[in-house]
Protein backbone atom coordinates (compact mmCIF):
# COMPACT_ATOMS: atom_id res chain seq x y z
CA UNK A 1 0.00 0.00 0.00
CA UNK A 2 2.90 2.47 -0.07
CA UNK A 3 2.16 5.49 -2.48
CA UNK A 4 5.09 7.37 -1.04
CA UNK A 5 2.87 10.36 -0.80
CA UNK A 6 3.28 11.01 3.04
CA UNK A 7 6.31 13.18 1.93
CA UNK A 8 3.69 15.27 0.79
CA UNK A 9 0.63 17.42 2.13
CA UNK A 10 0.56 17.17 6.09
CA UNK A 11 1.85 20.51 6.52
CA UNK A 12 -1.21 21.50 8.62
CA UNK A 13 0.12 18.81 11.20
CA UNK A 14 3.51 20.35 11.84
CA UNK A 15 1.62 23.02 13.15
CA UNK A 16 0.36 20.67 15.24
CA UNK A 17 -3.61 21.09 15.15
CA UNK A 18 -5.18 18.72 13.17
CA UNK A 19 -7.79 20.64 11.22
CA UNK A 20 -10.56 18.94 10.34
CA UNK A 21 -12.74 16.47 12.35
CA UNK A 22 -10.93 17.55 15.35
CA UNK A 23 -12.53 18.17 18.66
CA UNK A 24 -11.31 18.73 22.10
CA UNK A 25 -9.70 15.98 24.08
CA UNK A 26 -12.24 14.38 26.25
CA UNK A 27 -9.99 13.46 29.04
CA UNK A 28 -6.97 15.09 29.91
CA UNK A 29 -3.96 13.49 27.47
CA UNK A 30 -1.56 11.21 28.49
CA UNK A 31 1.08 9.75 27.32
CA UNK A 32 0.17 5.83 25.54
CA UNK A 33 2.19 2.78 26.90
CA UNK A 34 2.11 -0.08 25.23
CA UNK A 35 -1.21 -2.64 26.27
CA UNK A 36 -2.96 0.30 27.59
CA UNK A 37 -6.72 -0.32 28.64
CA UNK A 38 -8.00 2.40 26.51
CA UNK A 39 -10.41 5.32 27.81
CA UNK A 40 -13.62 5.26 26.88
CA UNK A 41 -14.91 8.53 25.04
CA UNK A 42 -18.66 10.47 25.77
CA UNK A 43 -20.46 8.03 24.19
CA UNK A 44 -18.64 5.03 25.91
CA UNK A 45 -16.24 3.74 22.83
CA UNK A 46 -12.63 3.06 23.20
CA UNK A 47 -10.52 5.37 22.33
CA UNK A 48 -7.44 4.39 19.94
CA UNK A 49 -4.91 6.75 19.13
CA UNK A 50 -2.83 7.23 16.02
CA UNK A 51 0.97 8.54 15.40
CA UNK A 52 1.49 11.63 13.91
CA UNK A 53 2.01 9.98 10.69
CA UNK A 54 -1.22 8.17 10.88
CA UNK A 55 -3.05 11.26 11.32
CA UNK A 56 -1.44 12.39 7.96
CA UNK A 57 -2.65 9.55 6.56
CA UNK A 58 -6.54 9.59 8.45
CA UNK A 59 -7.05 13.46 7.05
CA UNK A 60 -5.27 12.60 3.93
CA UNK A 61 -8.62 10.55 3.91
CA UNK A 62 -7.03 6.89 3.71
CA UNK A 63 -9.14 4.66 5.24
CA UNK A 64 -6.52 2.27 6.60
CA UNK A 65 -4.58 2.57 9.31
CA UNK A 66 -1.60 0.14 9.94
CA UNK A 67 -0.30 -1.26 13.14
CA UNK A 68 2.61 0.60 12.73
CA UNK A 69 0.83 3.38 13.17
CA UNK A 70 -1.10 3.38 16.35
CA UNK A 71 0.40 4.99 19.42
CA UNK A 72 0.56 2.07 21.50
CA UNK A 73 -1.41 -1.14 21.55
CA UNK A 74 -4.84 -0.93 23.12
CA UNK A 75 -5.98 -3.70 24.96
CA UNK A 76 -8.82 -4.97 23.01
CA UNK A 77 -10.58 -7.83 21.46
CA UNK A 78 -11.31 -6.49 18.11
CA UNK A 79 -13.90 -5.88 16.19
CA UNK A 80 -15.23 -2.87 18.08
CA UNK A 81 -16.04 0.47 16.84
CA UNK A 82 -13.73 2.65 18.74
CA UNK A 83 -12.89 6.43 18.56
CA UNK A 84 -9.88 7.63 16.24
CA UNK A 85 -8.14 10.51 18.17
CA UNK A 86 -4.31 11.77 17.90
CA UNK A 87 -1.99 11.24 20.75
CA UNK A 88 -3.49 14.44 22.93
CA UNK A 89 -6.83 12.77 22.76
CA UNK A 90 -8.29 15.16 19.87
CA UNK A 91 -11.01 13.16 17.89
CA UNK A 92 -10.69 12.18 14.41
CA UNK A 93 -13.18 10.04 13.54
CA UNK A 94 -14.69 6.08 14.29
CA UNK A 95 -13.11 2.90 12.86
CA UNK A 96 -13.68 -0.36 13.13
CA UNK A 97 -10.42 -1.69 15.44
CA UNK A 98 -8.83 -5.13 14.51
CA UNK A 99 -6.56 -7.12 16.61
CA UNK A 100 -4.96 -9.38 14.45
CA UNK A 101 -4.75 -7.54 11.03
CA UNK A 102 -1.99 -5.67 10.00
CA UNK A 103 -4.50 -3.20 9.19
CA UNK A 104 -5.82 -2.04 12.66
CA UNK A 105 -8.53 0.25 11.92
CA UNK A 106 -10.73 0.60 9.03
CA UNK A 107 -12.19 4.11 8.84
CA UNK A 108 -16.41 4.55 9.54
CA UNK A 109 -16.32 8.36 9.47
CA UNK A 110 -14.92 11.21 10.36
CA UNK A 111 -17.64 12.29 12.56
CA UNK A 112 -18.85 11.74 16.07
CA UNK A 113 -21.86 9.45 14.84
CA UNK A 114 -23.45 6.68 16.91
CA UNK A 115 -22.31 3.53 15.40
CA UNK A 116 -25.44 2.31 15.32
CA UNK A 117 -28.53 0.09 13.56
CA UNK A 118 -29.48 3.74 11.54
CA UNK A 119 -25.76 4.45 11.01
CA UNK A 120 -25.71 0.86 8.68
CA UNK A 121 -28.90 1.15 7.58
CA UNK A 122 -28.15 5.13 6.08
CA UNK A 123 -25.01 3.77 4.52
CA UNK A 124 -26.23 0.48 2.87
CA UNK A 125 -28.88 3.27 1.56
CA UNK A 126 -26.14 5.73 0.79
CA UNK A 127 -24.43 2.85 -1.18
CA UNK A 128 -27.74 1.28 -3.08
CA UNK A 129 -28.50 5.17 -3.80
CA UNK A 130 -24.98 5.63 -6.02
CA UNK A 131 -26.56 1.81 -8.10
CA UNK A 132 -29.82 3.38 -9.01
CA UNK A 133 -28.45 6.41 -10.09
CA UNK A 134 -25.68 4.80 -12.52
CA UNK A 135 -27.57 1.83 -13.59
CA UNK A 136 -31.23 2.27 -13.36
CA UNK A 137 -33.66 -0.36 -13.84
CA UNK A 138 -30.98 -2.55 -12.74
CA UNK A 139 -31.56 -5.51 -10.35
CA UNK A 140 -28.40 -7.35 -10.47
CA UNK A 141 -25.04 -5.45 -9.15
CA UNK A 142 -22.91 -5.16 -6.69
CA UNK A 143 -24.61 -2.89 -3.56
CA UNK A 144 -21.46 -2.38 -1.09
CA UNK A 145 -18.05 -2.16 -2.42
CA UNK A 146 -16.13 -1.98 1.02
CA UNK A 147 -13.87 0.24 1.87
CA UNK A 148 -15.46 2.00 -0.77
CA UNK A 149 -18.75 2.38 -0.33
CA UNK A 150 -17.76 3.57 3.98
CA UNK A 151 -18.38 0.37 5.03
CA UNK A 152 -15.08 -1.45 5.50
CA UNK A 153 -15.43 -5.71 5.44
CA UNK A 154 -18.61 -5.38 3.98
CA UNK A 155 -19.15 -6.84 0.54
CA UNK A 156 -22.79 -7.73 -0.99
CA UNK A 157 -24.23 -8.26 -4.26
CA UNK A 158 -27.69 -8.10 -5.31
CA UNK A 159 -28.88 -10.60 -7.95
CA UNK A 160 -33.14 -9.56 -8.57
CA UNK A 161 -35.06 -10.71 -5.02
CA UNK A 162 -31.65 -12.46 -3.57
CA UNK A 163 -28.63 -11.07 -2.17
CA UNK A 164 -25.06 -12.81 -1.37
CA UNK A 165 -22.75 -11.03 0.82
CA UNK A 166 -18.85 -11.59 2.41
CA UNK A 167 -18.09 -10.30 5.93
CA UNK A 168 -14.95 -10.15 5.78
CA UNK A 169 -13.35 -8.46 9.12
CA UNK A 170 -14.20 -9.53 12.49
CA UNK A 171 -16.39 -6.22 12.79
CA UNK A 172 -18.42 -6.98 10.81
CA UNK A 173 -18.43 -10.40 11.55
CA UNK A 174 -19.70 -9.73 15.14
CA UNK A 175 -22.80 -7.50 13.01
CA UNK A 176 -23.44 -10.05 10.89
CA UNK A 177 -27.14 -10.74 12.12
CA UNK A 178 -27.89 -6.68 12.41
CA UNK A 179 -25.98 -5.94 8.62
CA UNK A 180 -28.56 -8.86 7.44
CA UNK A 181 -31.38 -7.83 8.77
CA UNK A 182 -30.86 -4.73 7.68
CA UNK A 183 -30.16 -5.34 3.87
CA UNK A 184 -33.10 -8.09 4.03
CA UNK A 185 -35.52 -5.20 4.86
CA UNK A 186 -33.80 -2.15 2.52
CA UNK A 187 -34.26 -4.69 -0.57
CA UNK A 188 -37.20 -6.78 0.86
CA UNK A 189 -35.18 -9.36 -0.70
CA UNK A 190 -36.42 -13.33 -0.05
CA UNK A 191 -32.84 -14.55 0.78
CA UNK A 192 -29.50 -14.02 1.89
CA UNK A 193 -26.72 -16.26 0.89
CA UNK A 194 -23.24 -15.71 3.64
CA UNK A 195 -20.28 -16.60 0.89
CA UNK A 196 -17.33 -15.81 3.36
CA UNK A 197 -15.28 -18.71 2.70
CA UNK A 198 -12.83 -16.60 1.31
CA UNK A 199 -9.14 -16.88 2.35
CA UNK A 200 -8.58 -13.26 3.23
CA UNK A 201 -10.75 -13.75 6.70
CA UNK A 202 -7.82 -15.41 8.03
CA UNK A 203 -6.12 -12.78 8.18
CA UNK A 204 -8.73 -11.58 11.01
CA UNK A 205 -8.62 -14.92 12.48
CA UNK A 206 -11.96 -15.99 10.86
CA UNK A 207 -12.74 -19.16 9.45
CA UNK A 208 -14.19 -19.37 6.17
CA UNK A 209 -18.03 -19.57 6.17
CA UNK A 210 -21.06 -20.41 3.73
CA UNK A 211 -24.86 -21.12 3.49
CA UNK A 212 -27.61 -19.46 3.99
CA UNK A 213 -28.30 -17.17 6.43
CA UNK A 214 -31.73 -15.25 5.96
CA UNK A 215 -35.12 -16.33 3.97
CA UNK A 216 -34.46 -18.97 1.37
CA UNK A 217 -32.25 -18.98 -2.21
CA UNK A 218 -32.73 -21.36 -4.88
CA UNK A 219 -29.90 -23.65 -6.23
CA UNK A 220 -29.83 -20.89 -9.64
CA UNK A 221 -30.82 -17.25 -9.78
CA UNK A 222 -31.54 -15.70 -13.16
CA UNK A 223 -30.08 -12.47 -14.08
CA UNK A 224 -29.92 -10.61 -17.69
CA UNK A 225 -26.93 -9.14 -19.29
CA UNK A 226 -28.36 -6.78 -22.18
CA UNK A 227 -29.94 -9.48 -24.11
CA UNK A 228 -28.76 -12.62 -22.55
CA UNK A 229 -30.08 -14.32 -19.61
CA UNK A 230 -27.29 -15.83 -17.16
CA UNK A 231 -27.69 -18.15 -14.24
CA UNK A 232 -25.58 -18.25 -11.09
CA UNK A 233 -25.43 -20.58 -8.07
CA UNK A 234 -25.03 -18.22 -5.11
CA UNK A 235 -24.25 -21.41 -2.98
CA UNK A 236 -21.38 -23.03 -5.35
CA UNK A 237 -20.22 -20.22 -7.65
CA UNK A 238 -17.13 -18.68 -7.71
CA UNK A 239 -17.39 -15.30 -5.37
CA UNK A 240 -20.84 -14.80 -4.26
CA UNK A 241 -22.34 -16.84 -7.23
CA UNK A 242 -20.19 -14.70 -10.44
CA UNK A 243 -18.36 -12.07 -11.64
CA UNK A 244 -20.27 -9.18 -11.78
CA UNK A 245 -17.19 -6.52 -11.85
CA UNK A 246 -17.49 -7.83 -15.76
CA UNK A 247 -20.71 -7.49 -16.23
CA UNK A 248 -20.68 -3.68 -18.41
CA UNK A 249 -17.82 -5.24 -20.31
CA UNK A 250 -19.74 -8.38 -21.45
CA UNK A 251 -22.37 -6.25 -22.53
CA UNK A 252 -19.97 -4.22 -24.51
CA UNK A 253 -18.37 -7.44 -26.09
CA UNK A 254 -21.20 -8.03 -28.08
CA UNK A 255 -20.75 -4.74 -29.70
CA UNK A 256 -17.34 -6.03 -31.35
CA UNK A 257 -18.14 -9.37 -31.83
CA UNK A 258 -17.68 -10.81 -35.16
CA UNK A 259 -16.99 -14.02 -37.18
CA UNK A 260 -15.24 -16.72 -34.82
CA UNK A 261 -15.05 -15.83 -31.64
CA UNK A 262 -13.10 -17.07 -29.16
CA UNK A 263 -13.68 -16.93 -25.11
CA UNK A 264 -10.67 -18.36 -22.70
CA UNK A 265 -11.48 -18.65 -18.99
CA UNK A 266 -15.39 -18.15 -19.78
CA UNK A 267 -16.88 -19.42 -16.14
CA UNK A 268 -20.45 -19.36 -16.68
CA UNK A 269 -20.28 -18.00 -19.95
CA UNK A 270 -20.82 -14.05 -19.65
CA UNK A 271 -18.85 -13.32 -22.79
CA UNK A 272 -19.06 -16.43 -24.96
CA UNK A 273 -23.14 -15.68 -24.70
CA UNK A 274 -22.47 -12.04 -26.01
CA UNK A 275 -19.95 -13.05 -28.57
CA UNK A 276 -22.66 -15.64 -30.09
CA UNK A 277 -25.58 -13.13 -30.07
CA UNK A 278 -23.47 -11.48 -32.99
CA UNK A 279 -20.39 -13.55 -34.23
CA UNK A 280 -21.15 -17.13 -36.08
CA UNK A 281 -18.85 -19.41 -33.87
CA UNK A 282 -17.94 -19.42 -30.36
CA UNK A 283 -15.94 -21.12 -28.99
CA UNK A 284 -15.60 -20.88 -24.67
CA UNK A 285 -12.54 -22.40 -23.02
CA UNK A 286 -12.66 -22.98 -19.34
CA UNK A 287 -11.14 -25.82 -17.17
CA UNK A 288 -13.89 -26.19 -14.72
CA UNK A 289 -16.59 -29.14 -15.43
CA UNK A 290 -18.98 -27.16 -13.41
CA UNK A 291 -18.23 -24.30 -15.11
CA UNK A 292 -18.70 -25.57 -18.39
CA UNK A 293 -21.70 -27.45 -17.76
CA UNK A 294 -23.18 -23.77 -16.86
CA UNK A 295 -21.95 -22.65 -20.03
CA UNK A 296 -23.74 -25.13 -22.02
CA UNK A 297 -27.27 -24.75 -19.64
CA UNK A 298 -26.73 -20.74 -19.97
CA UNK A 299 -26.80 -20.76 -23.74
CA UNK A 300 -29.42 -23.10 -24.49
CA UNK A 301 -31.40 -21.23 -22.38
CA UNK A 302 -30.33 -18.63 -24.87
CA UNK A 303 -31.02 -20.21 -27.95
CA UNK A 304 -27.59 -19.71 -28.53
CA UNK A 305 -26.67 -23.11 -30.64
CA UNK A 306 -23.03 -21.62 -31.79
CA UNK A 307 -21.88 -22.08 -28.78
CA UNK A 308 -19.00 -24.83 -28.63
CA UNK A 309 -17.69 -25.64 -25.11
CA UNK A 310 -14.26 -26.59 -24.40
CA UNK A 311 -12.77 -28.00 -21.23
CA UNK A 312 -9.75 -27.39 -21.26
CA UNK A 313 -6.21 -25.42 -19.50
CA UNK A 314 -6.72 -22.52 -22.02
CA UNK A 315 -2.69 -22.29 -21.55
CA UNK A 316 -2.82 -25.36 -23.58
CA UNK A 317 -6.06 -24.87 -25.82
CA UNK A 318 -4.06 -21.11 -27.05
CA UNK A 319 -0.53 -23.11 -27.76
CA UNK A 320 -2.25 -26.02 -29.59
CA UNK A 321 -4.80 -23.53 -31.71
CA UNK A 322 -1.61 -21.35 -32.45
CA UNK A 323 0.64 -24.73 -33.45
CA UNK A 324 -2.34 -26.00 -35.40
CA UNK A 325 -2.48 -22.93 -37.12
CA UNK A 326 -6.19 -21.90 -36.26
CA UNK A 327 -7.88 -17.95 -37.03
CA UNK A 328 -10.21 -15.89 -34.88
CA UNK A 329 -11.46 -12.69 -35.29
CA UNK A 330 -13.04 -11.86 -31.89
CA UNK A 331 -10.67 -13.27 -28.58
CA UNK A 332 -11.43 -12.79 -25.21
CA UNK A 333 -9.24 -13.38 -22.17
CA UNK A 334 -10.51 -13.06 -18.78
CA UNK A 335 -8.42 -14.96 -16.42
CA UNK A 336 -8.42 -15.79 -12.49
CA UNK A 337 -5.71 -13.54 -10.73
CA UNK A 338 -2.23 -14.36 -11.57
CA UNK A 339 -0.39 -13.21 -8.31
CA UNK A 340 -1.65 -13.16 -4.84
CA UNK A 341 1.52 -11.01 -3.50
CA UNK A 342 3.93 -8.60 -4.75
CA UNK A 343 6.72 -11.61 -5.32
CA UNK A 344 4.52 -13.73 -7.98
CA UNK A 345 4.05 -10.03 -10.07
CA UNK A 346 6.78 -11.42 -12.50
CA UNK A 347 5.42 -15.03 -12.68
CA UNK A 348 1.50 -13.47 -13.57
CA UNK A 349 3.21 -10.63 -16.14
CA UNK A 350 4.99 -13.85 -17.92
CA UNK A 351 1.50 -15.60 -17.36
CA UNK A 352 -0.31 -12.40 -19.41
CA UNK A 353 2.09 -11.96 -22.07
CA UNK A 354 1.61 -16.22 -22.74
CA UNK A 355 -1.30 -15.70 -23.55
CA UNK A 356 -2.26 -12.42 -24.94
CA UNK A 357 1.26 -13.32 -27.16
CA UNK A 358 -0.80 -16.16 -28.63
CA UNK A 359 -4.26 -14.27 -29.01
CA UNK A 360 -2.49 -11.87 -31.17
CA UNK A 361 -1.05 -15.04 -33.01
CA UNK A 362 -4.59 -15.98 -33.77
CA UNK A 363 -6.13 -12.87 -34.40
CA UNK A 364 -7.14 -12.50 -38.26
CA UNK A 365 -6.36 -8.22 -39.58
CA UNK A 366 -8.87 -6.06 -37.87
CA UNK A 367 -9.54 -9.17 -35.26
CA UNK A 368 -10.14 -7.62 -31.55
CA UNK A 369 -8.79 -8.73 -28.46
CA UNK A 370 -10.75 -8.23 -25.47
CA UNK A 371 -8.08 -9.47 -22.93
CA UNK A 372 -8.69 -8.16 -18.70
CA UNK A 373 -6.36 -8.65 -15.90
CA UNK A 374 -8.02 -8.97 -12.27
CA UNK A 375 -4.86 -8.85 -10.96
CA UNK A 376 -4.43 -6.39 -7.90
CA UNK A 377 -0.59 -6.00 -7.74
CA UNK A 378 -0.07 -5.64 -11.80
CA UNK A 379 -1.43 -2.36 -12.39
CA UNK A 380 -2.63 -0.72 -15.86
CA UNK A 381 0.84 0.40 -16.70
CA UNK A 382 2.64 -3.01 -16.22
CA UNK A 383 -0.42 -4.54 -17.90
CA UNK A 384 -0.23 -1.87 -20.64
CA UNK A 385 3.59 -2.79 -21.22
CA UNK A 386 3.03 -6.49 -21.42
CA UNK A 387 0.77 -5.47 -24.40
CA UNK A 388 2.79 -3.56 -25.94
CA UNK A 389 5.45 -6.43 -25.49
CA UNK A 390 3.45 -9.53 -26.72
CA UNK A 391 2.43 -7.06 -29.93
CA UNK A 392 6.34 -6.53 -30.98
CA UNK A 393 6.89 -10.74 -30.04
CA UNK A 394 3.73 -11.35 -32.22
CA UNK A 395 5.18 -9.32 -34.54
CA UNK A 396 1.81 -7.27 -34.55
CA UNK A 397 0.36 -3.50 -34.65
CA UNK A 398 -2.01 -2.93 -32.10
CA UNK A 399 -4.81 -0.10 -31.51
CA UNK A 400 -6.09 0.88 -27.85
CA UNK A 401 -9.63 0.71 -28.50
CA UNK A 402 -11.35 1.43 -25.41
CA UNK A 403 -9.49 0.93 -21.35
CA UNK A 404 -11.90 -0.46 -19.38
CA UNK A 405 -12.34 -1.32 -15.85
CA UNK A 406 -14.87 -2.68 -13.08
CA UNK A 407 -18.63 -1.70 -13.76
CA UNK A 408 -20.02 1.58 -11.81
CA UNK A 409 -20.97 -0.53 -8.96
CA UNK A 410 -17.54 -1.32 -7.98
CA UNK A 411 -16.43 2.48 -7.20
CA UNK A 412 -13.10 2.75 -6.27
CA UNK A 413 -12.00 5.48 -3.10
CA UNK A 414 -10.28 8.21 -4.86
CA UNK A 415 -7.70 7.90 -1.62
CA UNK A 416 -7.19 3.87 -2.05
CA UNK A 417 -7.22 3.59 -5.73
CA UNK A 418 -4.79 0.90 -5.11
CA UNK A 419 -8.53 -1.13 -4.83
CA UNK A 420 -9.14 -0.30 -8.59
CA UNK A 421 -7.82 -4.04 -9.58
CA UNK A 422 -9.78 -4.34 -12.88
CA UNK A 423 -8.38 -3.80 -16.21
CA UNK A 424 -9.99 -4.77 -19.73
CA UNK A 425 -8.61 -3.30 -23.12
CA UNK A 426 -10.46 -3.50 -26.12
CA UNK A 427 -7.70 -3.73 -28.57
CA UNK A 428 -7.75 -3.62 -32.63
CA UNK A 429 -4.73 -5.94 -34.75
CA UNK A 430 -4.03 -4.23 -37.90
N1 LIG B 1 -14.63 -14.57 -17.82
C1 LIG B 1 -15.51 -14.86 -16.70
C2 LIG B 1 -14.81 -14.87 -15.38
C3 LIG B 1 -13.57 -15.67 -15.39
S1 LIG B 1 -13.04 -16.18 -13.81
C4 LIG B 1 -16.63 -13.84 -16.68
O1 LIG B 1 -16.56 -12.85 -17.37
O2 LIG B 1 -17.60 -14.05 -15.95
C5 LIG B 1 -11.78 -17.26 -14.27
C6 LIG B 1 -12.26 -18.60 -14.81
O3 LIG B 1 -11.14 -19.27 -15.35
C7 LIG B 1 -12.84 -19.52 -13.76
O4 LIG B 1 -14.08 -20.01 -14.21
C8 LIG B 1 -11.83 -20.68 -13.65
O5 LIG B 1 -12.45 -21.92 -13.43
C9 LIG B 1 -11.20 -20.64 -15.01
N2 LIG B 1 -9.81 -21.12 -15.10
C10 LIG B 1 -8.83 -21.02 -14.19
N3 LIG B 1 -7.67 -21.47 -14.71
C11 LIG B 1 -7.93 -21.87 -15.97
C12 LIG B 1 -7.13 -22.41 -17.01
N4 LIG B 1 -5.83 -22.62 -16.85
N5 LIG B 1 -7.73 -22.67 -18.19
C13 LIG B 1 -9.04 -22.43 -18.38
N6 LIG B 1 -9.84 -21.93 -17.41
C14 LIG B 1 -9.30 -21.64 -16.24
Amino acid sequence: MKRGDMKRGGGDMKRGRPQHGARKPSHKPETFSDRTTPKLGPDGLPEVAITRRGVERWQRGHPWIYRADLAGDPALQGGEAVRVVDTRGWFLGKAFYSKVSKISLRALSSEDVAIDRDFFAQRIAQADALRRRALPGEDTYRVIHGEADLLPGLVVDRYGDYLSAQFLVKATEERKELLADLLMAHFKAKGLMNRSDVSVRALEGLEPQKGVIRGEVPATVGYAEGLVQLHADLLGGQKTGTFLDQRENHVMASQYAQGEALDCFSYVGGFALQLATRAQRVTAVEISDAAAAQIRANAQANRLGNVEVVVANAFDFLRDAVDEGRKFDTIVLDPPSFAKNKDAIDAAVRGYKEINLRALQLLRPGGILITASCTYHVDEAMFEDMLESAAADAKRRVQIIERRGAGKDHPVLLSLRETRYLKCFVLRVL
